[in-house]
């Protein structure tokens, strides 16, 4: 083994505690007030500029990028512009001053976020608004007893709010966690609890997304195709009642629905996402990056394959399942025309198989997207890992595993292996 296959995974975990202090409602209504006004500061500060060709050193070489051919917005971040915004902000601060740095911070944050999504075609060019009342606590205002299982967060010079989560029904999950920044609500502290673990890393998971299924391919294991089917019916039931809710012009109802649908899609998807982890431990997972594409790049040769993930979830199940386990990513340029065994790239594509003219390989789409995903996040890592080679891949690629998971009521969800073997593809 020329590398370690050691890595680390910082996890996550947000509960929150309930909180009854009319103190917390006047203190964020303060934040959000201050939070748009530093937005309002911010946003009259940027720059609509284009951007010049530069030189850039990528993988040690040095690559010319091209400049922009629309206006990029430049966020002014010098320290004279920082020094009027906290004095700006400081004129009706009753707080302690450390709160006023915070919601720098989370301005910038919220501007930073803005630019990144404007610039992959995926936001307008707006003013980022607040809508939802928070206020986030800085670390320097916090004060963490581990033993007694308390914070103290100070408002004001010696004024505090003290939180407690003794005796919480997740006290035994977060025990020897770290605390990180709390965010403050009208009615609750949501404290988020921070791990590290060691994965020794075994295999490494090719996944493709698609609308119906999520499709993997692991060479010890073979394909592994997941019904995301479920997801589909929740979308289809919720279509119907909003569609009934906005007939009916009864815009409350419409909201509880959508609500409900984004509730149960996040419960699947996390469901999922624990389930396989819990089948698949000690991996790399490896998804496409479609984001990739951006407003400013040349590049539009990715259309199709993008219209074709439009509908499909692929960028929550990334998102949930990096925050669960190990996960890389690929550019996804060509995953589904280029021949895994010749590498043979194919012009057009059209139905559900692919079929290679020069070697003449017949395999499903998915499962050809699914194995270029895995080799092309090898190949980007430059390096061998030293996995055992417990099955010759041509005979592996004729497996076939299907898993689902099971939504009835509030059960732990179910792994249901219904075929293993070979399908014949
Ligand atoms: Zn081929």
């Amino acid at each position: 083994m020329q590398e370690s296959s050691l890595k680390t995974l910082e996890l996550v975990r947000a509960y929150s505690i309930p909180i009854r202090d009319p103190r917390v409602s006047e203190l964020i209504t303060w934040y959000v007030y201050a939070l748009q006004k530093a937005i309002d500061i911010i946003w009259n500060g940027v720059e609509w500029r284009y951007e010049f060709p530069r030189l850039c050193e990528k993988n040690g070489k040095l690559v010319a990028v091209t400049g922009s051919k629309v206006k990029v917005p430049i966020i002014p971040k010098d320290s004279g512009f920082r020094r009027m915004l906290r004095n700006e902000l400081l004129k009706d601060c009753p707080y302690a001053s450390h709160w006023v740095d915070s919601v720098i911070r989370t301005a910038y944050s919220i501007v930073e976020s803005w630019r990144k999504r404007y610039l992959k075609g995926r936001a307008k060019k707006a003013k980022p608004k607040i809508k939802r009342r928070f206020a986030r606590c800085k670390i320097t205002l916090m004060k963490v007893d581990y033993n007694a299982k308390t914070i103290r967060i100070t408002l004001k010079p010696w004024e505090y709010l003290t939180v407690s989560w003794k005796g919480a029904w997740f006290d035994r999950r977060v025990r020897s966690w770290t605390i990180g920044e709390v965010v403050i609500k009208d009615d609750r502290v949501i404290i988020p609890f921070k791990n590290s673990k060691v994965i020794e890393v075994k295999r490494i998971i090719g996944w493709d997304s698609n609308e119906l299924t999520l499709d993997g391919y692991e060479p010890s294991i073979g394909f592994i195709h997941v019904d995301l089917r479920p997801l589909q019916s929740i979308k289809i039931v919720y279509e119907k009642k909003k569609a009934v809710a906005q007939a009916k012009n009864k815009k409350e109802l419409y909201e509880k629905y959508k609500a409900r649908e984004k509730n149960r899609v996040k419960d699947f998807i996390n469901k999922l996402s624990a389930g396989l982890v819990r089948l698949l431990p000690n991996s790399i997972h490896v998804f496409e990056d479609l984001d990739k594409e951006s407003l400013t790049s040349k590049e539009k040769v990715r259309r199709g394959r993008r219209k074709r993930n439009a509908g499909t979830p692929w960028r929550k199940i990334h998102k949930r399942v990096s925050e669960v386990a190990l996960t890389g990513s690929v550019s996804s340029k060509y995953t589904s025309r280029e021949c895994p065994k010749c590498g043979f790239r194919v012009k057009t594509q059209v139905g559900h198989t692919f079929e290679c003219p020069r070697c003449g390989l017949k395999m499903s789409r998915q499962n050809v997207a699914a194995m270029n995903i895995r080799r092309r996040y090898l190949k980007s890592k430059h390096r061998m890992w030293g996995f055992p080679r417990s099955k010759d891949p041509e005979e592996t690629m004729r497996v076939e595993l299907r898993a689902g998971v099971t939504l009835n009521g509030r059960s732990p969800m179910i792994w249901t292996p219904m075929k293993w073997g070979s399908e014949g593809q």
